[in-house]
């Protein structure tokens, strides 16, 4: 490492030390008022930054600056410009103004919309957050001064992940200072999320990740075999760090300390390949923006390594999938953690309150929560016995299943369970207390001491969408709270009443036990709990009368909104089945039939010159193989005409949803047309989710078949020579880096 740790650290980010250094003392001022308090920022204040900015990135060797920010893809985009203008006499000087800091205009029509805008509508706005630092990229572009930004249309609607994600940190502001003001805390100015994101992901040889067209086209493997050995001996786990992969980690976390990124931990995962990273906490919008950053280093620096790192929900069949356990509380600006029990929680009535909202918030919206957390990769992975559950819940833990039973019991809570001394029984090692929960693995949202562990998201997404969600609906269960309690003539008994009521009416929502269990389903549902079995089944939850009237309420999404992103979840998980597909058709045509076609001819060969050389001797292994080949041959071929067929009936359906949304775009350019005044286009904009047929189509047609093909594909990897296989094997893949 080029000198210290604590020396690299944030060396390529504008941040708060920096701003001190560059800053004049009342542009400094003036900019911290924004980015804590949501101050206006003037163009006057934003032209010194800007000219600020500039001169620290060209001292580091930037030539190039870009507005940095998170379309609806899920991953980050960027157009670069650099900050040269021609002078007079043919020479340049390096530029950057005000306005280039706060506004960029990249053509919006190629990024998805989901009908909000039509294509010659194309203007679409980026506009700086400041309040998540600007960070230089080194790459072999070059320097390049990346300025986060939120992405919106020519109307103002959000066209990506942060725009919503910074509303809903304004509503949970809102909402949970109201709550505090009725306990006194009149010191308290803002309330803040905070999000620490563990990341999970695989490793594996870059030679052999390019010799497989469904790594690289779909990100996971659409063909192979389990071989021997899997995950089922635990020695990955916490394992000792090979060498490759300590050299990668290494790499990793000197970028990302570069970079302002707190990586902390780092270990080996359950399945063989895979591995975890996870960064101290940090504020969540920032914490959003460090994740994108991860994963575009991770990528970039396994690819220094001759390594391919995977970010898919379930790369490899057999083994487990990646996720991303996304830790979730509230701290104020004075350092209080708002969902600290302290020792005694049945006495802390303002903590009971908070811990009951986000029983009232989880409960009242798991489908929401469901989505947030859902793509096609992630089908793969929930409710399939390694990862959480499809089904939400929360585990709270020994010592506060025992106080809200005791609340939902008696409506009284008199005693908090202790946590107790923890000793191994040996002298020599010293005693401690332990945590007051304990840990389960089984659940998709547990309380962890202090916070809350929501492990459903895909490793490959955006955690943007989720805590949204996490922010806004427990946003929505503090205004409640707080409409009846500003309004209680004694408050210590509103108070009491509503955490007596709140506990007992969503104690459904607690779950303790083994949430992979079979009498967990049985149960959840005699709860009245949904089980949204996909991520098609869990959309219309964003778009369901409940959800319109909440995300308007607390301004994170307004209804137009919400409509758009439901289309572009639907074409999401359309476009991705698509891809799968016709690759498996290409791979089994141009690979995997070639190759069985030319071992059975080696069967055939061989049975001919035996028989030929010496007449009567027993060829049955030859025979037997050649059948047997033949056989699952002929029987894949028969799935993949079947897939081919179902490809194209999607084909005719995408046609018809193309044309609906062509008509619709005419009805509402005509409507616009004809008004005379300023119109409100937002008024107009598509409500209906075009793609639905087309996504259902996918999943209840094409998934079937594409794994009516894998099946016979996969049994003849285990017959045919290995010399002749044409693709790298999951034993290859797993245990070779
Ligand atoms: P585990 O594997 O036990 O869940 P890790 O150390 O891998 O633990 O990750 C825990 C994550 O939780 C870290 O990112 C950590 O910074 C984060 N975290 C700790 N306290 C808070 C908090 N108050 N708010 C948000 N995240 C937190
Ligand atoms: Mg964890």
């Amino acid at each position: 490492m080029e000198g210290k740790l604590t020396e690299i650290f944030g060396i390529n980010v504008f941040n708060d030390a920096r701003m001190v250094e560059c800053l004049p003392k009342k542009i400094y001022v003036k900019l911290k008022q924004t980015i804590e308090n949501g101050d206006d920022l003037d163009i006057e204040v934003a032209e010194v930054v800007a000219n600020a900015m500039k001169d620290w990135a060209i001292e580091r060797g930037a030539t190039h600056y870009t507005h940095w920010f998170q379309p609806m893809t899920g991953v980050t985009a960027e157009k670069h410009d650099s900050f040269i203008s021609p002078t007079v006499d043919g020479k340049v000087i390096m530029e950057f103004s005000g306005k280039e800091l706060i506004k960029g205009e990249p053509d919006a029509s190629s990024f998805p919309s989901g009908g909000i805008r039509s294509t010659f509508e194309a203007r679409g706005y980026t506009a700086w957050d400041c309040t998540s630092p600007a960070f230089l990229r080194e790459d072999a572009a070059g320097v390049t001064l990346c300025i986060p930004t939120a992405f919106c249309s020519y109307t103002g609607e959000a066209l990506d992940k942060k725009t919503p994600l910074l509303r809903s940190m304004e509503a949970i502001n809102d909402q949970a200072l109201r709550i505090l003001k009725l306990f006194n805390h009149h010191d308290v100015t803002s309330v803040n999320v905070t999000v620490g994101a563990e990341q999970e992901y695989f490793l594996i040889d870059k030679e052999d990740y390019l010799k497989r067209e469904d790594l690289m086209f779909t990100g996971r493997t659409l063909f192979g075999a389990m071989p021997p050995k899997g995950q089922e001996m635990d020695d990955h786990y916490f394992g000792h760090l090979r060498d490759r992969v300590a050299a990668f980690m290494k790499d990793l976390n000197e970028e990302c300390w570069k970079m302002g990124i707190l990586a902390k931990t780092q270990h080996n995962e359950a399945a063989p390949a895979q591995h975890e990273m996870a960064p101290v906490f940090s504020t969540v919008n920032i914490a959003s923006d460090h994740n994108q950053l991860t994963m575009e280093l991770m990528k970039r620096i396994a690819n220094n390594h001759g390594l391919e790192c995977l970010l898919h929900e379930k790369p490899f069949e057999g083994v487990n999938g990646s996720g991303k356990h996304n830790n979730w509380s509230l701290v104020t600006n004075t350092g209080k953690n708002l969902f600290d029990p302290g020792t005694t929680p049945h006495e802390n009535i303002q903590f009971l309150l908070f811990f009951s909202a986000i029983l009232k918030a989880v409960d009242e919206h798991a489908g929401l929560l469901r989505l947030s957390a859902s793509n096609a990769g992630n089908d793969h992975r929930l409710g399939a016995n390694e990862a959480p559950p499809a089904i939400i819940s929360i585990f709270v833990g020994d010592q506060m299943e025992d106080v809200l039973l005791q609340l939902v019991e008696t409506g009284e809570a008199t005693r908090s369970k202790k946590t107790g001394k923890f000793s191994v029984g040996v002298h020599r090692i010293p005693e401690f207390y332990r945590d007051a929960t304990d840990r389960n693995r089984t659940s998709p949202f547990a309380f962890t001491n202090n916070r809350y562990e929501f492990r459903m998201i895909g490793s490959s997404m955006s955690i943007a969408d989720a805590n949204t969600v996490l922010n806004t609906i427990v946003a929505d269960a503090l205004c409640d709270m707080a409409n009846i309690l500003e309004q209680a003539d004694d408050f210590d008994l509103a108070v009491h009443d509503i955490i007596k009521k709140t506990v007992s009416d969503h104690y459904r929502i607690v779950f303790n036990g083994n949430g992979y269990s079979k009498e967990w389903e049985e149960e959840a549902a005699r709860r009245g709990l949904p089980n949204y079995r996909s991520y098609i089944d869990s959309i219309p939850s964003l778009i369901s009368k409940k959800s319109i009237k909440l995300f308007e309420k607390h301004c994170v999404f307004s209804k137009s909104e919400l409509y758009s992103r439901a289309e572009v979840e639907y074409e999401n998980y359309a476009k991705t089945i698509n891809i799968e597909g016709r690759t498996m058709i290409q791979m089994f045509s141009r690979k995997y039939a070639p190759a069985v076609i030319r071992y059975t001819k080696e069967l055939a060969d061989s049975i001919n010159s035996i028989t030929k050389a010496c007449p009567g001797i027993d060829v049955s292994v030859q025979e037997d193989l050649l059948t047997k080949v033949s056989n699952l041959l002929v029987q894949a071929q028969k799935a993949q005409n079947h897939l081919i067929d179902c490809i194209i009936e999607a084909e005719a359906i995408s046609r018809e949803t193309k044309e609906a949304k062509e008509a619709a775009e005419r009805e509402r350019r005509q409507a616009a047309l004809s008004y005379k005044d300023e119109i409100d286009l937002k008024g107009l904009l598509g409500m209906t989710p075009f793609s639905y047929k087309l996504a259902q189509h996918f999943k209840d047609k094409v998934i079937p078949a594409m794994e009516d093909l894998r099946r016979p594909v996969d049994e003849l990897e285990l017959i045919v020579p290995k010399d002749m296989w044409p693709v790298p094997s999951y034993g290859d893949m797993l245990f070779e880096v």
